[in-house]
């Protein structure tokens, strides 16, 4: 029997990516880099216009516990600090000009470092959580005294469409994440360390295992899971591989466990090991509108604008002239003959339709929508001036038929959303409460636990932007204190 939770969809996975191999994005001649890149307060700017940095060269510090410090992910001259836009709203960005000399300032390696090392040096490279959450990891890993920890979840789930990068780095870097997790155990003082994975990635799960038995990790265990978008999601992870449920309100801490992401054990492993800050991240590019799709190591505060650039639009203008031009001539040619030609005729028409057919698809593969993450919790960009940060584990450039082009109608009580929702809630109650602004409904049908996975708007014949109103009623719970 699959390992699984309730509720939950099954939406096309669309991983048109999980068979490319990962490779460097020539990095840009310009990298704009935010100093939010996780939960928490603003990191606090410590570089100037004018200074010289090298990659790993902090350029601002954590303001406090709960906040990460942000580092350069090029080498060369900062030459401004700017107000720009993210999925969040204007942030401050260092904005540095690239000197490909690649220069690294990253840390020695310790020698077997005890647990506070680790702590310390997580904190001291930046690393949050890397899954979507971009919680300060240093922060997660100190858990409250009186919450007694005994096991550790890796997440190698990666339910959402699209995104392959996780898939990408269990199979390429196998070893290098169990050594993350390993040390991330140390932090914890556990020694019960389980990964899930879902099995529609039975490779990734066959690489981690082979390096498991090779060096007799007794300690780490793979578990396959049913695939079912939110499998990733925490709390449903954790009910899935422990059967253990995290109270409301509560974190996993709570009931004995601490979850990170695969991505997350890898950059642990890379900041102790190999003394790198938090740089660079792997990233899927994909969606309609992308020609070079695939999995990329890209630089911190690539736009992208600038990954488009590199990966080819699909909706290439210069494809659709040469298109164009062709029918034109072709047409030409057509208007030439008379009816005794009829092969010919029928041979151009043909050849006339095929073309129209594929200036349709250039036309139609137009990016109209960027998407950070995936298509079900993943955020709209609002500029392809927006920058990839520590959390940004895909980038898609989707087409019109990608997007949900059917406009809301009217609720018809079919009950779906409920169904399909893995916190079993009613989101059809609390969509009714949102547009009444009757918050204290909204509260009462469990408003506060949504953990916004999108399965509802997703499942919903009416097409009702359920998600939309979740977050609305979560915000104004928050706001008016109820
Ligand atoms: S109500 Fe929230 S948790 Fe439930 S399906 Fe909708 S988005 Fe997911
Ligand atoms: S799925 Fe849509 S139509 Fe059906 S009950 Fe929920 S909100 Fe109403």
């Amino acid at each position: 029997m699959p390992i699984n939770f309730p509720g939950g969809v099954h939406p096309p996975t669309k991983k048109f990516t999980d068979k490319k191999y990962i490779s460097e994005l020539t990095p840009a001649a310009k990298v704009y880099i935010p100093v939010v890149q996780h939960v928490g307060k603003p990191a606090k700017i410590c570089v100037k216009e004018g200074d010289y940095v090298k990659i790993g060269a902090l350029l601002a510090s954590a303001d406090g516990a709960v906040s990460a410090n942000i580092f350069s992910s090029v080498s060369g001259k900062v030459v401004g600090i700017e107000n720009r836009p993210t999925s969040n709203g204007e942030v401050a960005h260092i904005v540095i000009d690239n000197d490909f000399t690649d220069q690294t300032d990253f840390l020695p390696r310790p020698d077997n470092p005890t647990r506070e090392e680790i702590l310390k040096r997580i904190a001291d490279c930046g690393i949050v959580g890397m899954g979507g959450a971009g919680f300060p990891t240093a922060a997660k890993l100190d858990v409250p005294k009186d919450d007694k920890i005994d096991t550790l979840i890796l997440n190698g789930s990666e339910c959402e469409p699209y995104i392959t990068s996780d898939h990408r780095i269990m199979l390429e870097y196998p070893e290098q994440i169990l050594k993350g997790a390993k040390y991330i155990a140390k932090a914890l003082n556990v020694s019960n360390i389980i990964i899930g994975i879902e099995d529609n990635k039975k490779d990734a799960i066959d690489a981690l295992n082979k390096i498991i038995n090779l060096k007799n990790y007794s300690d780490i265990k793979v578990v396959s899971l049913k695939t079912k978008y939110p499998q990733g999601a925490e709390k449903q992870l954790i009910y899935s591989l422990t059967k253990r449920v995290v109270p409301a309100c509560e974190l996993p801490s709570k009931i004995g466990v601490v979850v990170n992401n695969v991505h997350t054990a890898l950059s642990v492993y890379y900041a102790v090991w190999e003394g790198q800050p938090l740089y660079r991240r792997v990233v899927t590019v994909s969606g309609g509108a992308v020609k070079n799709k695939g999995n990329y190591w890209v630089r911190l505060g690539t736009t992208y604008k600038d990954i488009l650039s590199e990966c080819k639009a699909t909706d290439s203008l210069e494809n659709s002239k040469i298109i164009q031009d062709s029918i034109r001539e072709k047409q030409g040619q057509l208007n030439k003959l008379d009816k005794s030609q009829s092969a010919q005729i029928k041979q151009l028409k043909s050849e006339i339709k095929n073309l129209t057919k594929e200036l349709d698809n250039i036309k139609s593969a137009q990016c109209v929508m960027i998407v950070n993450g995936g298509p079900m919790m993943g955020e709209a960009a609002k500029s392809n001036e927006e920058a990839v940060t520590a959390t940004t584990s895909s980038v898609l450039f989707l087409t019109q038929q990608e997007i949900n082009n059917i406009s809301p109608s009217q609720c018809i009580n079919c009950g779906k959303c409920a169904v399909v929702c893995p916190m079993k809630l009613m989101p059809m109650f609390i969509d009714l409460a949102c547009i009444a602004g009757d918050w204290a409904d909204a509260k009462k049908y469990g408003a506060v636990d949504c953990i916004l996975c999108g399965c509802c708007s997703y499942i919903c014949p009416a097409k009702r932007d359920l998600v939309s109103s979740m977050k609305k009623s979560k915000r104004m719970i928050a706001k008016r204190g109820i």
